[in-house]
């Protein structure tokens, strides 16, 4: 018997987590890749063209790459080298973050620089441990669901709903302005919340956002505030939860370099917990955060962390400022294109995803079908939740040259509705 043979058929003696057994099928974007493969091997002439993950494609501005190579050549010498550092990040990143994004408002020892927002998604579920109840806007970002069922703050997938049993969904859609119906949402212990949203692009005013606050205080709940997006934000609306009076007691965010700066692949990121923060039994929330910090992570890249001080001060501030602004232009030329087809078209501009309906047709068909026709790939709005079903998210992040493509082939197809 062969070694591999051997290994296929032996089982260990370690029972499977229950929880993970729980997730679905995949998470969606391995779906969408497996389903864009197979269509590029049925037409291997096809140059498909992608605006479904969000992954950034632009090239990272100068100025902070050079800061990044400039600190991996110090690691060849004496006085550049640096090891472990801080779980917490370097104290002069805090600090530029803290200058940049929350002036006067928190303290750079309330910030924690982390490798990004999705990692520390789940160290927060980590923190919060088992059996708290949750709930998330529907659609979301997958990761708040999935990260729940594996922490185990759910029970069973439900075939009929499309829901984990114990999350509360609380439904964004156009008939609700894409903003929850706070006054009919039963209490959950924690609820996350991103702003401006991904897939919606909708983004909340700072009065629907004190609403929030005010709910989750009332409850005695914590909101897990997602500001991966807020640097895209065009409206007169808070860039931070904690501008919001009240937040400080009982709201952490989490942002991210990712979308800012192009550093989905560099990875860095930050969340910030106010030291009032505190848990039922008068424990500081922070302390907590801070013993997962030190415990399950050592400390983003010393090379990266180099990236995000360069980021923080004006020159970065001003090259970020222009990728942002580019996949803006991205995101007008889609939005338009779908406008001037009659569609149903939401977001897009105080965030990269244009939301687009398709007259309620289930969207894994659309999906499907803008595939096969236009060979080009977009995300399923019911990926992000059965809220989404109807809808499919376009995304801004794209060469400008495939983006404007894009829409000709769109246009081709869909032009004459
Ligand atoms: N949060 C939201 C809403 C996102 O859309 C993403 C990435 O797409 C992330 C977090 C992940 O960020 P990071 O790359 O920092 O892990």
């Amino acid at each position: 018997m062969g070694r591999g043979t051997r290994g296929a058929c032996r089982a260990t003696g370690v029972a499977r987590n229950a929880n993970i057994a729980k997730l679905q099928a995949g998470y969606l974007f391995p779906e969408i890749a497996k389903r864009r493969n197979a269509h590029q091997e049925a037409n291997p002439d096809a140059r498909v063209i992608s605006l479904g993950i969000g992954d950034t494609t632009e090239p990272i501005p100068a100025v902070i790459t050079d800061a990044m190579a400039g600190a991996a050549k110090g690691l060849n010498t004496l006085e550049g080298y640096s090891g472990y550092g801080a779980e917490q990040g370097k104290p002069d990143l805090r600090a530029g973050l803290c200058e940049a994004f929350y002036k006067g408002v928190m303290e750079p020892d309330e910030i924690f620089v982390s490798d990004g927002s999705k990692c520390d998604i789940s160290r927060l579920q980590m923190m919060l441990g088992p059996g708290r109840s949750v709930a998330v806007q529907d659609p979301s970002y997958p990761a708040y669901v999935d990260s729940s069922v594996i922490t185990g703050q759910t029970g069973e997938f439900d075939e009929a709903s499309g829901q984990f049993d114990d999350i509360v969904y609380m439904t964004c859609r156009p008939e609700n302005n894409f903003f929850p119906d706070l006054a009919n949402t039963p209490r959950t212990d924690i609820i996350f919340f991103c702003n401006p949203n991904n897939p919606t692009g909708a983004c909340a005013t700072r009065e629907q956002l004190q609403e929030l606050v005010d709910f989750a205080l009332k409850n005695g709940s914590i909101v897990v505030y997602d500001a991966a997006y807020a640097i895209f934000i065009e409206d007169d609306v808070p860039l931070t939860i904690f501008d919001i009076p009240g937040a400080k007691d009982c709201c952490i965010e989490t942002c991210s370099f990712s979308k800012y700066a192009g550093f989905t692949g560099v990875r860095l990121g930050w969340t910030v917990v106010p030291k009032q923060l505190k848990f039922a039994d008068g424990s500081p929330v922070i302390a907590d955060f801070n013993r997962i910090m030190t415990t399950c992570f050592n400390g983003a890249s010393n090379v990266a962390q180099a990236g995000g001080l360069a980021c923080v001060k004006p020159g970065g501030m001003e090259g970020m400022m222009s990728l942002v602004n580019y996949y803006k232009d991205n995101c007008k030329l889609i939005r338009q294109t779908f406008v001037d087809m009659g569609f149903e078209v939401h977001g897009g501009t105080n965030a990269p995803y244009v939301w687009v309906g398709f007259d309620g047709r289930a969207s894994w068909d659309v999906f499907a079908e803008i595939l096969e026709k236009c060979d080009l790939v977009t995300t399923p709005g019911s990926g992000f939740g059965p809220g989404g079903e109807g809808f499919v998210r376009v995304s801004a992040f794209g060469h400008r040259e495939d983006v404007e493509e894009a829409c000709q082939r769109l246009q081709k197809i869909y032009g004459g509705k």
